[in-house]
């Protein structure tokens, strides 16, 4: 294998990132191989959000540096560029918990607004591709709807044709069904996991541990800002090895 096709999709190492005194992540270690999808899992606090923002530029971390397989190091103990910022961030695109859909647009002006202000694509094609993206989801009648006409599922769904839209590397998900009612849960998870059958590389920062499960490669266990114990779902959340890790997945299994 030549060492390109050995390179993870994305190369975390050693990030690091405090809020005044509170140091959030002390040392944070990951690799994400293309089409692998990565579980973060961990107690409320332990740092798995801050992760993600990091990664998408939401935050600037204090030190490590991030690496995706086609682009450059990007080492936050030294001075980092714009432009080197600027590309880790059009590289991943986020799903969040709470939507963060713009409640003054339509659905469909929701998903073209990054594809055509910040990608500057032509709008026709942008148009076409996120009407075939909310078709895919069951969401093709509902593009001239507002977001507060939606169910919190319906949301969550053009949450995720948004990110989708940006035709990112890696989609980081941040609990993405932690806000809706049980009974719209599983119309996300199913989209989620298509994806993953797609070939999406992802990070997927979850509760619902059933799922981690079914449709992670690998899991891995954060608490107090480290990475605590990781491995094949299996192992982590039927054969923990470290206590932390049981006391947390024994709570929620
Ligand atoms: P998790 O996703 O595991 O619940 P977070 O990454 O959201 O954890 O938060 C980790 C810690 O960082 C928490 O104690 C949280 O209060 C703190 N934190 C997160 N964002 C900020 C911020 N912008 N300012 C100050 N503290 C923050």
């Amino acid at each position: 294998m030549s060492p390109t096709e050995s390179a993870p999709m994305l190369r975390v190492s050693d990030l690091q990132k405090s809020f005044g005194d509170h140091q959030v992540l002390r040392s944070i270690d990951l690799a994400v191989e293309p089409g692998e999808v990565l579980a973060l899992i961990g107690p409320s606090g332990s740092g798995k959000t801050t992760v993600l923002r990091c990664l998408n530029g939401l935050e600037h971390p204090d030190g490590g540096n991030v690496a995706f397989a086609s682009g450059p190091v990007v080492d936050f103990s030294a001075k980092t560029t714009k432009r080197q910022r600027d590309s880790l961030r059009t590289r991943s695109a986020m799903v969040f918990q709470s939507y963060n859909l713009f409640p003054h647009m339509t659905v469909l002006q929701n998903v073209i607004e990054g594809p055509v202000t910040v990608q500057k694509r032509k709008r026709a094609d942008a148009v076409a591709e996120a009407e075939q993206l909310l078709e895919r989801v069951g969401l093709g009648a509902k593009k001239a709807a507002y977001p507060h006409e939606l169910s919190g599922g319906q949301q969550q769904r053009v949450g995720i044709v948004r990110a989708l839209a940006l035709k990112p590397s890696l989609l980081l998900f941040d609990e993405p069904t932690s806000a809706l009612d049980p009974e719209l849960v599983g119309d996300v998870l199913t989209v989620i996991k298509e994806l993953a059958e797609e070939g999406w590389t992802m990070v997927l920062v979850t509760h619902e541990l059933a799922f981690a499960r079914e449709v992670a490669d690998e899991v891995v266990f954060m608490d107090g800002g480290v990475v605590v114990e990781r491995g094949h779902p299996d192992q982590v959340l039927r054969e923990p090895r470290e206590d932390r890790t049981r006391q947390f997945v024994h709570r929620l299994l």
